[in-house]
């Protein structure tokens, strides 16, 4: 696939938000392993794909240990275990679990990467809120209570640095990450938004969404989408593209305007949804 096919599929795909299952089949389909499961992937020197077809979750290698971005739930947990081990990492080296928002497609491991394995659970206080109420959209097990970050703060593993903003708007306490990637040594500024969907409603949720995505697109040198559903940063394409790249090739993940167009494109529909709800009232 050209890159300016993908770039239009990009614009496609961020037109799919994220909304919870619906119809029963689908559901299936969805927490279905059999049908979820991925073979887990390099992307860089220091960054893997171990997650399911429709959520991601992240590994990212440093010298100190391993970093997991989010714990996917149900079912698929073992998958993820599985797909560390296979890449022929040990889940006891996960030393921190980024978890990018409080709903169980994300947080629903958590519990057990900390009981298990040791992993120290990162949210933002808002999140950590929402893990104590009541549960949106559906049950999981929940996480003890570990740390808390919110906007500016950073986390240093070794020799990588982690820096967090929190951009709210899907839940309260969206937590997304800033960090380094390299290609064969040469680095890139790699953000994680986590939380892109807007199936939520209210005014005043939708204008922090929409400050949100400001705060993102302010980023300056932004390279790579380290998308928390595959289909925002169209994943599979571009690992399908790394596979077949040649030596002079750029890399398929790096793509600064697709990460500006999806922004925009998010801005977009936040704006006519916003637009929608004032005119109701
Ligand atoms: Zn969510």
């Amino acid at each position: 696939m050209k890159y300016k096919t993908l770039f239009r599929s990009v614009l496609l795909m961020g037109c799919l938000f994220h909304l919870p299952p619906g119809p029963a089949q689908e559901t299936d389909a969805l927490d279905d392993p059999e049908q979820q499961r991925v073979a887990p992937f390099q992307v860089f020197d220091n960054l893997y794909y171990v997650g399911v077809r429709w959520v991601s979750a992240w590994l990212l290698e440093t010298d100190q240990g391993l970093i997991l971005f989010d714990a996917l739930y149900g079912d698929h947990v073992n998958l993820l275990v599985d797909n560390i081990r296979e890449l022929g990492f040990a889940p006891d080296d996960i030393r921190y679990v980024v978890v990018s928002h409080a709903h169980f497609d994300h947080i629903g491991g958590a519990r057990r990467f900390q009981r298990e394995f040791g992993s120290v659970v990162l949210m933002t206080e808002a999140d950590w809120l929402l893990s104590e109420g009541p549960a949106e959209f559906r049950e999981y097990p929940r996480p003890m209570r570990h740390l808390s970050l919110g906007n500016g703060d950073t986390l240093n593993l070794g020799r990588t640095r982690l820096r967090f903003m929190q951009t709210p708007g899907h839940t309260l306490g969206v937590l997304s990450t800033i960090f380094t990637v390299y290609d064969s040594g040469y680095p890139h500024t790699a953000v994680l938004f986590g939380g892109a969907g807007l199936n939520f409603s209210g005014a005043d949720r939708l204008q922090m969404y929409l400050d949100s995505v400001g705060q993102l697109l302010g980023i300056p040198g932004v390279e790579v989408n380290v998308s928390n559903h595959p289909d925002s940063g169209d994943v599979f394409a571009r690992h399908e593209m790394l596979l077949d790249r040649q030596d002079d090739d750029p890399h398929p993940f790096v793509d600064p305007e697709s990460w500006t167009a999806w922004l925009e494109l998010l801005r977009g529909d936040a704006r006519s949804r916003l637009d929608a709800e004032l005119s109701d009232n």
